[in-house]
């Protein structure tokens, strides 16, 4: 089994003084973990996070990266200033830019190819709605969401991505996954990266759980032989609890 990856989604979360105070609290706490951490802060942390995290093991993340290396794209971030700034991986296509803000499997894959030319590990998130796993079209939703997200990328390139499995009704509602609901739907994802790009590349793919993932639950589910590590969203603005679940397994 591979070490397990554990990465922060902070949102739209944290001022300078809470960043502060959230990366003070969990550095000491995480220090000695054999485990990869990351966190994926809010544009306006990036420069106070990097200064906090400097010499120790968790790498910094964004939320968001776009395609084009400049110009005229208001609100948007390059992966130039994100690389300028420090940061080593970024979230691309959240369920929350998704349904939002019109992010599609075709802008996911423009941000990929900009975030992989960086040298950024990018972290893509997937997942179905309740609607689409109540009618039995998880696995189809899935497939596609993998085709076009992905499309044109080399077995080179697969490898270096993160994916994250991210069922949009487990996203801060408290509700879970079950281990062998998320084991199952990550096998199957692992699979259509094998038919894609090969077997041995599939299995060497980071695939992390991510759906009210919290320091009780964490184990059973990092316990699952598809499970890679996990993005958490509400328990990684608690350093105890997000620590807990970097030690979790
Ligand atoms: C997320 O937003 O990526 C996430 C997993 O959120 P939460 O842990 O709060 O469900």
């Amino acid at each position: 089994m591979k070490n397990k990856f554990i990465a922060g989604n902070w949102k739209m979360n944290n001022t300078a003084e809470d960043t502060e105070a959230l990366l003070t609290a969990l550095i000491p706490l995480v220090k000695d973990t054999k485990n990869r951490v990351a966190v994926c802060v809010p544009y306006t942390d990036i420069c106070l996070a990097r200064k906090l995290l400097k010499g120790t093991n968790i790498e910094l993340g964004a939320q968001n990266v776009h395609w084009a290396d400049y110009g005229a794209f208001t609100g948007e971030i390059s992966a130039e200033m994100l690389a300028e700034k420090g940061v080593k991986c970024v979230i691309i296509g959240h369920s929350e830019r998704r349904g939002y803000f019109g992010e599609t499997n075709q802008t996911v894959n423009m941000r990929l190819k900009a975030a992989l030319a960086k040298g950024f590990t990018p972290i893509v998130c997937i997942g179905e709605s309740l609607e689409q796993r109540q009618n039995g079209e998880t696995e189809d939703f899935l497939a596609q969401q993998i085709k076009e997200g992905f499309e044109g990328l080399t077995a080179e390139q697969a490898v270096r991505v993160v994916v994250a499995y991210e069922p949009i009704w487990a996203i801060g509602t408290g509700v879970t996954a079950t281990k062998e609901q998320a084991q199952e739907t990550i096998a199957f994802a692992r699979s259509k990266f094998a038919e894609a790009f090969g077997k041995e590349t599939a299995e060497r793919i980071y695939f992390l759980y991510g759906g009210s993932m919290n320091e009780k639950n964490a184990k059973e589910l990092l316990g699952m032989p598809d499970i890679d590590g996990g993005l958490i969203g509400g328990a990684s603005l608690v350093a105890e609890k997000f620590a807990k679940i970097v030690e979790a397994f």
